[in-house]
């Protein structure tokens, strides 16, 4: 397993054609709005390493190797492999405080091992032998892999093979004797840029006729022809600024790149899926089922952090007894231990494929998920009102530490006696980046919308839920079928 200065090394042998603000990036790894998200990655590394009081959560035996690997590298053998994901990820949103990227490499491995194993043994071919090298690659070199789902997908009411640019869904436009050739791109990915390799997967299912677009492979992240062009992200510039409060999280941050392919060749031993239409969907509800597991876990932690932060400002305003706050602070404890519940409960109740990767309950990662969908925007509002408006419109750092208007802020913003005025100013710095700046990105929107919007959740759970099973146990506590005989149409 690699160290996290051993991963920041790595990451500077890749070489990425990228764009931020409309400049080329020439060292990902130096550049300001870059090193946070790459400093979340690397808590990823530290997590695993054996000194580290969680070395049992971020580590675990590979199912191929026997040897100790990082989890965000390893297939889940067992119900308790899921649970220990999802305690990891708890433990790391604590840590950053944002999102620490590597699990989609890892939710993706997971999803492929599975529907790569069926799809070889219904239609032959290659497909999970080449998987299974792929993941030995990852796991002895513990790379970290952005798992690319989100194509753009242009008019909404078309299928991919009826959109005027059919790049809008990423396609194989070409098969040659050694391999593919794919263009198109992927949206919102993930830590793109801190990654090793990238795992292309359908978005969604397809039909027969789309299929050029039901492909699936990785290949090294840096290979000719991907482009990576850096997400804004609210107050993003702040990073870039001498000083390090008005960052509020002063250390870590997110990372959301667009990924284009421009005739990217990917070699056939890479090569997963292609053109095997009915596995599609398959791949794309495995893969969204496990994020909305993980969801269950970094969102968790992250929320444990806004509770601290609130708790700490409610100490330092004096407001620590006042029994009104103390309620919004426990119903925030309330909503933020609900999710957990969810992505434990969803863990819990996991199942053996045929591959010998174990599956989430699809019904409670769902549920998990919707749930994510709305309590940190609820908890989000609840620190909000407990800290005040302060958090938005107080001056910046660099009015702190001038000469003359400096001794002012120190003066007017001070708070209890005894607590250091810039304590209170970074603390409410920190509010500010969960619930509107940067760390919002993570926190709230990609909790919307990460992993599929609410819809597809509802979608999911309706699917799941077996109501006609419900209906039979309501008829025969109503005597339906004994009592009276039924003869309703509905039936
Ligand atoms: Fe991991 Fe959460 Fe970030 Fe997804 S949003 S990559 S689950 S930290
Ligand atoms: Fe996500």
């Amino acid at each position: 397993m690699m160290t996290p200065e051993e991963y920041r090394e790595s990451l500077k042998r890749m070489n990425f054609k990228a764009y931020a603000l409309g400049e080329p990036v020439e060292e990902p790894t130096e550049h300001p709005l870059i090193i946070p998200s790459q400093n979340a990655v690397a808590a990823t590394f530290e997590i695993g390493q054996t000194e580290d009081s969680c070395s049992a959560l971020g580590s675990c035996a590979s199912h191929i190797s026997g040897q100790s690997i990082s989890r965000f590298t390893h297939t889940h053998r067992n119900t308790q492999d899921l649970i220990n994901k999802v305690k990891m990820q708890r433990e790391l949103g604590q840590r950053t405080g944002t999102c620490f990227q590597r699990c989609v490499g890892m939710d993706a491995l997971n999803a492929l091992s599975s529907t790569t194993y069926e799809l070889e043994a219904e239609m032959g071919g290659e497909s999970n032998q080449r998987f299974m090298a792929f993941l030995e690659h990852v796991q002895q070199n513990d790379l970290v892999s952005d798992g690319a789902m989100t194509d753009p997908k242009g008019d909404r009411s078309k299928r991919p093979h009826q959109q005027p640019d059919p790049d809008v869904y990423l396609h194989v436009t070409e098969k040659r004797s050694d391999g593919i050739i794919v263009n198109g791109a992927k949206l919102h990915q993930t830590g793109a840029l801190n990654s090793h390799e990238i795992i292309v997967m359908p978005t969604m299912s397809m039909k027969p006729e789309d299929e050029a677009f039901a492909v699936s492979f990785a290949i090294p992240a840096d290979t000719k022809g991907i482009t990576y062009i850096l997400g804004r992200q609210a107050s993003d510039t702040r990073k870039m600024e001498p000083g390090t409060m008005d960052r509020g999280n002063v250390i870590y941050g997110g990372q959301e790149c667009l990924v284009v392919f421009q005739d990217v060749f990917v070699p056939w031993e890479r090569v997963f899926m292609c053109g095997e239409t009915r596995f599609a969907g398959i791949l794309v509800e495995r893969f969204a089922g496990y994020h909305r597991q993980s969801y269950g876990g970094c969102k968790v932690g992250v929320g444990d952090v806004l509770i601290g932060a609130v708790a700490a400002l409610m100490d330092y305003h004096g407001l620590s007894k006042v029994s009104h706050l103390k309620d919004k602070l426990v119903e925030m404890i309330h909503l933020n231990e609900t999710l957990y519940a969810c992505g434990i409960a969803c863990s819990a109740e996991g199942y053996e494929t045929p591959s010998g990767t174990y599956e989430i309950s699809q019904l409670l990662a769902n549920v998990c998920k919707l749930n994510v969908t709305r309590f940190p925007y609820e908890i989000a509002r609840l620190a909000q009102d407990i800290v005040g408006g302060l958090m938005v419109t107080m001056p910046s750092e660099f009015d702190l530490n001038h000469p003359e208007v400096g001794p002012m802020m120190q003066k007017y913003l001070a708070c209890s006696s005894g607590i250091n005025t810039v304590c209170r100013l970074r603390m409410m710095r920190l509010v500010e980046n969960i619930t509107i700046g940067a760390g919002a990105v993570g926190y709230l929107t990609e909790s919307m919308h990460g992993a599929g919007p609410p819809q597809a959740m509802r979608i999911m759970i309706g699917r799941q839920a077996d109501v006609e099973y419900k209906k039979s146990l309501a008829k025969r506590l109503a005597g339906i079928g004994s009592v009276v005989e039924e003869t309703c149409a509905c039936s």
